[in-house]
């Protein structure tokens, strides 16, 4: 772990170390920052430039180092660093939350204007932005209407399509996508691959294994795990050509990234092994403005701390929820990918860790009994997010899924009855006997 250079290169370091090493060791040397154990948090704005010879060199990306926190800090670069290594992929970028890592990655594959490839089985977030406010900037939402059947990807993309947008566990349906199959369609038409990895985590999958070319994340669930930060990143693989032609906003030569000798460069010259994410760094994140703070960037380092055994448990638990969910008279159509809501090969292929902590049912009484149901419950917490180390459960429909139509919901397989919980660390054998109680208290 001396091997300073190694260490620090996340490609190099995915190599060598596993999962559960790289998690609280990656993108970070102590040596650097006067043997701190714990990554210090830099609460700057700026850093100093030294002298304005050193300046030129900085502002012509000669050399790399942060100059304003918007666009770099050292908290926040351990950070990315260390997702890097996680996925094994050699760049990241952290932003404010996980809807300016969907928003910054979609607004950067299209460019000036084109068409999104995606589902309908999305975060509601994402959903509502691709209806209302992503046509806005000229980019415009296919949807498929079955994720599950290849041919109709194929059969969606247009000459405009600029990438494929998918999750890869959906919520609250419960379905696997096909990541390898989709990712062949999308490289055969010369588009990207891009997977919001959510739910499932880079724990128990890892998109960029089977073909995708960013990955993204809210940080806010699973990753930070506490519930006590907002945070999202991008990754990209490195692998993917944006030369060939459909994305001139990748090869057109900006004044912004001139060299020492004044001469416009594009993006790929300046970032050739990361342009994707370079590019939402120079241009996205540098004038939008999404930035992740230091001290929430940290926030979601201690989580990463111990993604593996809180993802774990959580997994563990979830299936004793749902051996007993299975009994409840009360309990109708339980989906999680563990229970026949999604293609078992795909389940093998891509979750063989476990399926994750997410589950839904359908309420099987009348509304006002559902509602009584909610009231009840002790230990769980009623409310609008996933990933916390606190169980949560809430009625999507009518809260985080309000602003769609019945429409709109059914092609989501969101009834006014469904019921997701989010299961945390507790003892899952309290957990049972909360819902065991609250489900006594409607009868
Ligand atoms: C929560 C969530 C988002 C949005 O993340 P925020 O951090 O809340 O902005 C995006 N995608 C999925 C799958 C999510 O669960």
């Amino acid at each position: 772990m001396s091997e300073r250079d190694g260490f620090l290169d996340p490609v190099t370091s995915a190599g060598v170390f596993d999962f559960d090493t790289l998690k609280v060791h990656a993108g970070y040397d102590p040596a650097d920052h006067h043997g701190a154990t714990s990554v210090p948090v830099y609460e700057t704005a700026a850093f100093g430039l030294g002298s304005p010879e050193r300046a030129q060199r900085l502002f012509t990306f000669q050399e790399c180092h942060p100059t304003y926190s918007r666009t770099a800090n050292p908290t926040v670069g351990v950070l990315e660093s260390r997702l890097a290594a996680l996925h094994g992929v050699p760049g990241a970028v952290a932003v404010a939350s996980g809807m300016a890592a969907v928003s910054y990655a979609l607004l950067n594959a299209v460019g000036a204007s084109g068409r999104v490839l995606s589902i309908y089985q999305l975060y509601g977030g994402t959903l509502d932005a691709f209806a209302s406010l992503f046509p806005q900037f000229a980019v415009d939402f296919d949807a498929v209407e079955d994720p599950t059947d290849l041919t109709e990807f194929a059969r969606r993309l247009t000459p405009e399509t600029k990438c494929i947008f998918i999750e890869s566990i959906t919520n609250p349906l419960a379905t696997v996508l096909d990541i390898e199959g989709i990712a062949a369609i999308a490289h055969e038409h010369g588009i990207p691959l891009i997977v919001d990895n959510t739910i499932a985590t880079p724990w128990l999958l890892n998109p960029f294994e089977f073909g995708a070319d960013v990955v993204v994340y809210s940080a806010t669930k699973a990753l930070a795990g506490h519930g006590n930060a907002l945070a999202g990143v991008i990754l990209e693989s490195g692998d993917f050509d944006y030369a060939n032609g459909r994305f001139p906003h990748f090869t057109e030569r900006l004044w912004a990234f001139r060299n020492a000798e004044d001469e416009p460069r594009s993006i790929l010259e300046v970032s050739p092994r990361t342009p994707f994410v370079g590019r939402v760094r120079n241009v996205l994140l540098n004038y939008l403005g999404a930035t992740l703070g230091a001290f929430d960037a940290w926030l979601v380092l201690l989580g990463i701390d111990t993604l593996s055994e809180r993802v774990h448990k959580q997994c563990e638990s979830t299936k004793r929820l749902i051996e007993y969910l299975r009994t409840e008279p009360l309990v109708d159509r339980i989906l999680h990918p563990s229970c026949g809501s999604a293609d078992a090969d795909l389940v093998k292929k891509y979750l063989p860790r476990g399926e994750g902590s997410v589950l839904s049912f359908s309420f099987k009484g009348s509304r006002q009994q559902q509602q009584r149901f909610l009231e009840s419950l002790r230990v769980f917490i009623y409310q609008a997010n996933i990933g916390d180390a606190r169980s949560l459960i809430i009625d999507p429909a009518l809260t985080t899924h309000n602003e769609l139509t019945p429409a709109q919901r059914e092609k989501l397989g969101l009834g006014l009855s469904t019921i997701r919980i989010s299961v945390g660390l507790e003892n899952p054998c309290d957990l049972i006997a909360d819902l065991r109680q609250a489900f006594a208290a409607v009868r």
